[in-house]
Order: structure tokens, then C-alpha cells, then sequence
């Protein structure tokens, strides 16, 4: 209840300041949108080559990070590195309700998978627990999936996918505790048997998520599970 006061108090905050005061970038302060050309041509970019599960940049021939601990999806990519302006614009999109961000984002995905298509026919995004979707007032990855779904004409079924239990943030774990966090965290629907999946989040460290949602959807028939976020560490 107190959530959704304060949900709406912040949209409704945000749509009388959008009359007050019209979209200024989120990163920049430009007037006239929420995300300029200027900023996002300071995105830096993940493009080829790279590897061909873990999506990192690629230096050698095999990749050390797969070497190690090869990823048991079909892959993961991102559009561009978690830094600078696109760290900011995360920021604004997740912690300070400019979900219009969705827009931008959607279609930075949606070029994305334009210029390197992946075999996928549905789109699930990331399940938030949700007791913190109902604190936060919407799942960002689901609103990412949505615009991209539009963007697409790929069906979106963000309901096949749920969050069975509560997880720590994962900002502060190192790559070990991440798995150990987030296994058998999630559960799929029957419905995915056969589908060919593309996950969506908005950023990827270790793939830890991604891969604990992909045994999920594995375990109840999925065919393929490939993961896409708008941004990943180094
Ligand atoms: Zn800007
Ligand atoms: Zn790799």
C-alpha cells in the first residue's frame, strides 16, 4: 500500500515536472529528450570480434573467461560496456523512474539484433522478485522486453518466467557468491517447451542471472536460451 503510494506520488511527481519542466537528457541535462545523439554516441560499443558464448571481446582465439567456466546458455551479448554515459542513463531508467528510457533502450536493442541476429522467437525478460517490483513500481528488464517486442514483432512472454525466491543484490558478491545467490532462484512455465528464448536484462556481470533463468527454462523444454542486455562489465 505505502509502495504504491509512493509509486504513484513519483509518477505523478514525473509527469508534472515532464509540464514544468520538458524531457532533459538524463545524462547530459540537454533539453528536448531524455537520452541525446551526443550521449548515446559515447556508448562504447561491444562489437566483433568477440566470443561466441560469453559475447566479451575476444584478443585470442579462445576465450579464458568460457575456458574457465563455460557458460551452459547459448550465449550472451550486449550492446555496449556499463560505463560513463550509459552507466548514468541505467541509473536514471532503474532508480529514478525515467522509464520512458524503455523507448531509447528498445530500439538500441532491437538495431542491435538488426546488425547481429540471433535464432530466437520469444522474448522473456528477467523476472524481479515481486516484493521488489512492487517496491520499485515496474521490472526494467520486462519494460526493455516489451520495447523490443514492438520494435520486433517477436512475442513477448514475461509471465513464463518467475523469481521463486528473493535475492541479495548481486552489486556487492564476487563472481562465486553470484551463482550461489541466484541458483535455483527462478522457475519457467510449461509453456516455453520448444521455444527458441531470448532473455532480456538490462546489465550483465558474470551471466550468473542469466544463467540460473536459463536452467529454468531448460528444465521445462526450452530449445535455446540466448541472453541480451543493453550493457555488461568489463
Ligand atoms: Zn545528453
Ligand atoms: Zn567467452
Amino acid at each position: 500500500m505505502l509502495a504504491r503510494l509512493a509509486r504513484n506520488g513519483a509518477a505523478l511527481r514525473n509527469a508534472l515536472l515532464d509540464v514544468l519542466f520538458p524531457p532533459r537528457c538524463v545524462v547530459c541535462r540537454q533539453r528536448g529528450t531524455w537520452l541525446c545523439a551526443s550521449c548515446v554516441a559515447q556508448f562504447e560499443r561491444i562489437v566483433p570480434p568477440i566470443c561466441e558464448r560469453c559475447g566479451r571481446p575476444l584478443h585470442r582465439t579462445t576465450c579464458p573467461y568460457c575456458a574457465r567456466a563455460p557458460l551452459h546458455i547459448e550465449g550472451t551479448r550486449a550492446v555496449a560496456f556499463f560505463d560513463g554515459a550509459l552507466r548514468q542513463a541505467i541509473h536514471a531508467f532503474k532508480y529514478l523512474h525515467r522509464t520512458e528510457l524503455a523507448d531509447y533502450f528498445g530500439t538500441m536493442l532491437a538495431d542491435y539484433l538488426l546488425t547481429f541476429p540471433l535464432s530466437v522467437d520469444t522474448i522473456i525478460a528477467v523476472p524481479l522478485h515481486p516484493e521488489r517490483e512492487r517496491a520499485r513500481g515496474y521490472n526494467q528488464a520486462a519494460l526493455l522486453a516489451n520495447a523490443l517486442g514492438a520494435r520486433t514483432h517477436l512475442p513477448v512472454w514475461n509471465d513464463a518466467l518467475v523469481r521463486t525466491r528473493a535475492t541479495r543484490s548481486q552489486t556487492e558478491l564476487n563472481a562465486e557468491e553470484r551463482y550461489a545467490n541466484v541458483h535455483d532462484a527462478f522457475a519457467a512455465s510449461p509453456r516455453v517447451r520448444g521455444a527458441r528464448v531470448l532473455l532480456i536484462d538490462d546489465v550483465c556481470t558474470t551471466g550468473a542471472t542469466m544463467q540460473a533463468c536459463g536452467a529454468a527454462l531448460y528444465a521445462q523444454g526450452a530449445q535455446t536460451v540466448w541472453g541480451l542486455t543493453l550493457a555488461r562489465s568489463r
